[in-house]
């Protein structure tokens, strides 16, 4: 009997996000023996939950939706057993408000993909001619390497009510320099798939209870296990495999059939592995959480125009907001920004002047900039090391960096390996 039938195969994943968990939980569902290392002591990296002792509340790191499209995503949350956490119309849905007009409308699509809702004035978006739907056709043809701007309008009712609004929140950069096969790949399994497939999806009871602690359980339920605390310094590397982890206090020797998926952040990939190239430049997303119970009649998401908020969120006692490519808010204080959001929050959901408690949340770094010349550094999932395979939302998925892109990559990884 060979050795490999005995002893299962041993992978570390290295690296607790969304890719590492969903590396994790397909090599596991494999059989595979799956051991965690992260940095930190939780999991979940840019996608998780904690206590926020000046709200008193459970919040997220930052308000995160997914769509109904985001085939991978729900497929790792169906194997962990966690769909049932998500929250969502039962179809596309989506209300809007222009802050300079006070205009509000709701865009509804129907389920299947050719799009009569476009036919319908009074569920489109108010001003928009059926030309300019027809225009984002482009996107879809668009040349490799060019910007979203070299390839549509980047103006015109439809573009400021929708696809501005759209764009900035799936690639997190100002849409006009973004990469314009990003968008499509975004438009191609949403928009362009028909209604069913752009249902928006939230954690209403927080993001660890849905995408992590149900992957923690799986894990542990397979036999795998998660090291907290335990941050990667070096790899050993050979001229084929690497050989060695050096956790700084703690090394581990690899065998002949030990596989590793690095499933960190790319800077930290980056000085793992000098010679790899990997995305640089990045941009920032700002959250404003408000203590309030949100009004009753608030829908779940709102998204905003003409405003410096982007999308408004109504979770159990807090109102939250999202500005994506915000690194131009950075430099303001946090009471300034908390004053001014709340204004425009209290004008759309209708509450007195008087600022609730809040919080606000700037992740610097919340993700790669989805312009072209970041998107050709990104590498694949495959290294010069026969062992050794990559994950993370920056790695070449055809997505920009979000949730889906993050779990396909993981999915990905873990085929590599398994394959191995
Ligand atoms: C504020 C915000 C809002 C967002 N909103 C959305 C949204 O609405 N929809 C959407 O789809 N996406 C959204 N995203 C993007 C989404 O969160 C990310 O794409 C996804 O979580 C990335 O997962 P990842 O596993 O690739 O990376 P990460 O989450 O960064 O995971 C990397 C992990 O590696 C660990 N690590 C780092 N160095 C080491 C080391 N040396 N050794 C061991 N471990 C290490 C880190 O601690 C971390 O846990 C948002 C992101 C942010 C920040």
């Amino acid at each position: 009997m060979s050795r490999r039938s005995v002893r299962p195969r041993q992978v570390h994943v290295v690296g607790a996000g969304l890719a590492g968990l969903s590396a994790a939980v397909r090599l596991a569902s494999r059989g595979l023996a799956v051991t965690v290392h992260e940095a930190t002591h939780q999991a979940g990296g840019r996608c998780r939950s904690y206590y926020d002792s000046t709200l008193g509340l459970e919040i997220d790191n930052g308000n995160h939706l997914i769509l109904s499209g985001n085939q991978a995503a729900l497929s790792y949350l169906d194997l962990i057993d966690a769909r049932a956490g998500l929250t969502g119309p039962s179809s596309a849905s989506f209300p809007f408000i222009d802050l300079a007009t006070g205009e509000r409308w709701t865009l509804r699509a129907n389920d299947g993909i050719i799009p009569w809702w476009l036919l319908d004035p009074a569920r489109r978006v108010p001003g928009a001619r059926l030309g300019e739907y027809l225009a984002l056709a482009k996107l879809l043809r668009a040349k490799a390497g060019a910007t979203i701007g070299e390839t549509i309008s980047c103006s015109g009712p439809l573009y400021a009510r929708l696809i501005e609004p759209l764009l900035m929140s799936a690639l997190n950069t100002e849409p006009r320099s973004g990469s314009a096969a990003l968008a499509a790949a975004v438009i191609r399994e949403t928009l362009a798939a028909g209604g069913r497939n752009y249902r928006p999806l939230i954690a209403r009871n927080g993001l660890s209870n849905v995408f992590v602690a149900p992957a923690l359980r799986y894990i542990a339920g397979h036999g795998g296990s998660v090291n907290y605390g335990r941050r990667l310094r070096r790899l050993t590397l050979g001229a084929e495999r690497v050989s060695a982890l050096d956790f700084g206090d703690t090394s581990i020797q690899l065998t002949s059939s030990d596989a590793i998926v690095l499933a960190v952040p790319p800077a930290v990939a980056g000085s793992l592995l000098p010679e790899l190239s990997t995305p640089t430049e990045s941009r920032a997303i700002v959250n404003a959480h408000f203590r309030v119970d949100p009004p009753a009649g608030l829908a779940p998401m709102i998204g905003v125009v003409n405003g410096m908020t982007q999308w408004l969120f109504a979770f159990p006692q807090r109102l939250s907001v999202t500005i994506s490519a915000a690194d131009d808010l950075l430099e303001l204080s946090r009471e300034d920004l908390a004053q001014r959001i709340w204004r425009e929050v209290a004008v759309i959901a209708n509450l007195p002047d008087a600022m609730p408690g809040w919080q606000i949340v700037r992740e610097r770094r919340a993700t790669f900039a989805a312009v072209p010349g970041e998107e050709a550094k990104r590498p694949g999932a495959e290294t010069a090391w026969e062992n050794l395979v990559l994950a993370g939302d920056w790695t070449r998925t055809g997505l920009p960096a979000t949730i889906e892109g993050a779990i396909r990559s993981g999915a990905t990884a873990a085929g590599l390996v398994a394959a191995l």
